[in-house]
């Protein structure tokens, strides 16, 4: 059925980002479900402890390596990973569908006329067929979908699938000089924000929601956040309200994140807000509607308002850290 998995590698200014981890992480298992073989591609300059993706269970790591590879260009990588698809004979390449692999998946899918599922967060093997599962309706339904296709082109998202470190592996690393990539754009500036933790990283979120009432009290979750080493977070009302840039906005059309501990503050937890939070593993909602649907999703609840409980919780959490 599947022979050769190839798992396709993100880094973000050099450092492997965590969602490669998980997609290498489930590689690793579905290759020895399957017993197929297993590698991986790197695209990039200088990529920071490529080695270490070893120990989630791929033993081949292709680097390929110039320095206009730095940042992700569509035309260049689409070209590098499809060649080098076809080279190896892989039949299924696995991306994280973050903003980098739900822009490539399609390319490589098109140029090597494979089939392609997007935003997978679960697959099992049937009657000798990968079967995958993919939320559709904002999470409301569910789609299993099979590939017809020879090729298959996958992407999982963020924040579902384990990344299963196994210690005491190590790989092989092939590097590949490339010599003059086929560029269409090249990026001259990255400008973002500084210090700020990203949600789909944090292991804990603070998020706020309308109730927060305007971007003048987002200091709030702000020192809260400060004061547990958190993310800040937020709904998509806010976002689209101007009170929070779209990089916070957790839910189905922002980031899926799946923290040990998210905080809901003033957030009614609709639909497509759970979507992206309620697989954390602790979730605490401060809510002064005692029937706002995100207690249904809480772990511990707070029905009160946040403008009291906010200022309370963080200085009673000041007081145990000091
Ligand atoms: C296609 C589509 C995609 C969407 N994608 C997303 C998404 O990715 N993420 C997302 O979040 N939403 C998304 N939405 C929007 C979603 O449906 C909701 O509109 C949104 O999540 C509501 O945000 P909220 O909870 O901050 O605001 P509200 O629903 O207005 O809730 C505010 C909550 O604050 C509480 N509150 C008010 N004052 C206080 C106080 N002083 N103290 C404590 N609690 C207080 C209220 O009781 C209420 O529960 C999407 C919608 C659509 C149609």
């Amino acid at each position: 059925m599947i022979k050769n998995i190839l798992v396709v590698i993100e880094q973000r200014d050099g450092k492997i980002k965590k969602s490669s981890l998980e997609a290498v992480s489930t590689a690793s298992k579905l290759a020895s479900e399957t017993n197929s073989s297993v590698q991986s591609i790197a695209l990039g300059s200088e990529i920071e402890n490529l080695s270490s993706i070893a120990e989630y269970g791929v033993s081949k790591i292709n680097h390929f390596k110039n320095s206009d590879l730095h940042s992700y260009s569509p035309s260049a990588y689409t070209k590098i990973i499809s060649e080098f698809a076809i080279q190896t004979g892989s039949d299924l390449i696995i991306i994280p569908n973050t903003s980098f692999g739900k822009d490539l998946a399609p390319r490589i899918a098109a140029r090597i006329s494979a089939g392609c599922i997007m935003d997978i967060i679960h697959f099992e093997i049937s009657a000798d067929e990968l079967i995958c599962r993919r939320p559709i309706y904002a999470g409301k339904a569910m789609l299993d979908v099979k590939f017809l296709s020879e090729k298959k082109v996958l992407t999982l998202r963020p924040n579902v699938f384990k990344a299963e470190k196994l210690p005491g592996l190590s790989a092989e690393i092939t590097l590949n000089e490339v010599t003059s990539p086929d560029l269409t754009t090249r990026v001259t500036e990255i400008k973002k924000s500084e210090g700020k933790l990203d949600v789909a990283e944090a292991d804990i979120i603070v998020s706020g929601g309308r109730g927060v009432k305007g971007p003048e009290n987002f200091h709030l979750i702000e020192e809260l956040a400060e004061t547990l080493g958190a993310a800040v977070g937020a709904s998509r009302a806010v976002v689209d309200a101007g009170w929070r840039s779209h990089g916070e906005q957790v839910g189905q059309t922002g980031k899926t994140v799946s923290p040990s501990l998210y905080i809901a503050c003033g957030i009614s937890g609709a639909i497509q807000h759970l979507a992206g939070m309620s697989s954390s593993k602790y979730i605490v909602a401060i809510n002064k509607d005692k029937d706002a649907p995100i207690f249904s999703v809480a772990d511990y609840g707070i029905t009160g308002d946040l403008f009291e409980v906010l200022p309370k919780l963080t200085e009673e959490i000041k007081k145990l850290r000091s």
